[in-house]
């Protein structure tokens, strides 16, 4: 069997080389035949546009913006917005990508995609944000929609945003449309649930993964690496279950205390002070480079790509990594890890909580009704459990990573969704 190999590796950080290693190498178990590999490893759509901003100052300064939808194959394309200055074509791509897996991952009938718009949303007033957000929806009018491409919050994007993006997609409309967005704030129609869905996800695949290998939560350590949404909510509730989370970090640095962090004075400390720990005295300050050496149990990287990579993955002592972020670890990184005894639990089945959530969101946009908090919960960890059941079993089977079985996963879903709906593929008798 031939493939066109993916392209050549020239810098290790690019994470669109990340996802297409995985991607081969799944393919490869499958024997996923040349035809379909060739439709999967290709994204359907790339949009890139240019957005002239009023800047408060009087400037006008032009974003760009970028929208991929990499599969409709399950489904409407769902991804979520990212307002980064390392935003760039590559990223978004491969973050959408990952979108088709992670939703084939734990079964909801969606295809994937991601936005972004290169800015530091840091450095902008909230005017600046909205004027932003705005045009970029008016931009992407014709891409969007609740039967077409769902956005969401991700990193620097948040209930905010998705009430503009809302607001202004039902102006052009001409009536309110819930529906063309998740994450919204719940007043807007947002779901009870969604802003700690992630975290509960991490949270919950978490602790199957210490029960496979025999990690007792009451006696663990943790590491979380960000402290965002999804690692700030990640860690109180595994907090909650017994868990001792002895290191956080941000851009501000990184936190040690090994009795633990009281991470509810973290989140508030965080809030109150422009979403930063900078000062926090919760815990004592290590440096940055020490934080992957830490002797815990645990890790959870729950920031950007590629902070596992091969020049630090070495010196890895947890037994467990469980990605909150969405590629945190270079494809180079695997096979150290492997090698080394260190099982990771996959982004697209970590943290597929928040995608699960938006599922529940926008399934009650479209009924007009509203669900409660512990149904939201109670069936998302059904949700994501089984994904994870799924995905260990295929390990044995095949024999390999937790990230390569989801992979197998997804593929043979979405491959063979593709099958019946191109007509050449035929029911069998069972
Ligand atoms: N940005 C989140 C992710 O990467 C959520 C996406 C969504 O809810 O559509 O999974």
């Amino acid at each position: 069997m031939s493939y066109i190999e993916p392209a050549p590796i020239l810098d290790h950080a690019n994470p669109l080389d990340s996802m297409m290693e995985r991607f081969h190498k799944a393919a490869e178990h499958l024997g996923l035949d040349d035809d379909i590999y060739n439709v999967l490893k290709a994204p359907a759509r790339q949009v890139i546009v240019s957005l002239p901003i009023s800047m408060d100052n009087g400037d006008i300064k032009v974003f760009k913006g970028y929208r991929v939808i990499h599969s409709t194959i399950l489904g409407p394309s769902k991804g979520g917005l990212r307002y980064d200055p390392a935003v760039n074509l590559d990223e978004v791509t491969a973050l959408a990508s990952w979108m088709t897996w992670k939703c084939a991952v734990v079964d909801i009938p969606y295809g994937g995609a991601k936005g972004g718009i290169c800015c530091d949303p840091r450095n902008m007033s909230t005017g600046e944000l909205e004027r932003l957000t705005r045009s970029y929806t008016q931009s992407m009018y014709s891409v969007f929609g609740p039967d077409k491409d769902i956005p969401a919050p991700d990193v620097g994007t948040g209930p905010n945003q998705m009430a503009w993006l809302m607001d202004e997609y039902s102006r052009a409309h001409g009536g309110t449309v819930s529906a063309v967005v998740t994450g919204k704030p719940i007043v807007l129609g947002g779901s009870l649930g969604r802003v700690q869905a992630t975290g509960r996800g991490v949270m919950t695949t978490a602790l199957s993964a210490m029960a496979k290998l025999k990690i007792n939560p009451y006696k663990a350590t943790v590491a979380v690496q960000g402290f965002g949404n999804v690692g700030s909510w990640a860690a109180h509730l595994l907090k909650e279950r017994g868990c001792r989370i002895v290191a956080i970090s941000d851009i501000s640095g990184a936190y040690y205390n090994k009795k633990g962090i009281n991470i509810g004075k973290a989140m508030t400390y965080r809030n109150e002070n422009k979403g930063s720990l900078k000062g926090f005295d919760g815990g004592e300050i290590i440096p940055a480079d020490d934080f992957f050496k830490l002797e815990v149990d645990v890790i959870i990287p729950a920031a950007l790509e590629n902070v596992i990579n091969e020049k630090n993955a070495e010196n890895i002592k947890a037994k467990l990594i469980v990605e909150g972020a969405n590629g945190p670890t270079s494809h180079k990184a695997d096979d150290i890890l492997l090698n080394n005894g260190i099982v990771a639990v996959p982004d697209i089945l970590a943290n597929a909580g928040g995608v699960i959530v938006s599922y529940f969101e926008w399934v009650q946009n479209r009924l007009g009704f509203k669900w409660s908090e512990s149904r939201v919960n109670r069936r998302c960890d059904s949700i994501i459990k089984l994904g994870f059941n799924n995905v260990y079993k295929i390990s044995k089977e095949y024999k390999v990573s937790l990230r390569i079985a989801a992979y197998i996963s997804a593929i043979d879903k979405v491959a063979k969704t593709y099958k019946f709906r191109d007509g050449s593929f035929t029911f069998q008798k069972t």
